[in-house]
């Protein structure tokens, strides 16, 4: 399985770089979002590494977009929120940091005002990691 040995997710893959980890199968990772844009806020990652939508392979996508909806369902369970929204970006200009492809499960809430460009904020890590416990039971 394909790795770049200087992305952040591809270490988190390996377990070199710790995480709160939602879910894994051979496939996928899913783990809670560091800098949330809103509470519950996760992600999820191919393991193999490719770099956005146009380069990751069809399995990696599809397996991908299979995870992403089993974690929405397990957040949506845990938080009941208004809304979600699932969030992919390419390239800088759309907003991309992290140069792994990557789904963001977005929960939303009525109001929140939430834009796309969002910026990094460091959120409550024993409140994200309380969070991912609870999230974890509805995998
Ligand atoms: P994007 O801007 O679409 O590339 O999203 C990358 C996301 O990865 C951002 O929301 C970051 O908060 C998140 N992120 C970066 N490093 C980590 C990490 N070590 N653990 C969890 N989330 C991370
Ligand atoms: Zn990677």
């Amino acid at each position: 399985m394909g790795r770049d040995p200087d992305c952040v997710f591809c270490k988190i893959a390996a377990g070199e770089v710790p995480s709160f980890m939602l879910y894994e199968d051979d496939a996928t990772l899913a783990f809670m979002d560091i800098n949330p844009a809103n509470e519950g806020h996760a992600l999820v990652i191919p393991k193999e590494h490719a770099t956005d939508l146009y380069t990751v392979s069809d399995e990696a996508l599809a397996r991908t977009t299979l995870t992403a909806r089993k974690v929405a369902g397990a957040v949506t369970k845990t938080l009941n929120p208004d809304g979600l929204n699932l969030v992919q970006c390419n390239g800088p200009a759309a907003g991309q940091s992290v140069m792994h492809f990557h789904v963001h499960v977005l929960p939303r809430v009525n109001d929140d005002c939430l834009s796309m460009n969002w910026g990094l904020k460091l959120g409550d890590i024993d409140a994200i990691g309380r969070l991912a416990e609870r999230i974890r039971q509805w995998i």
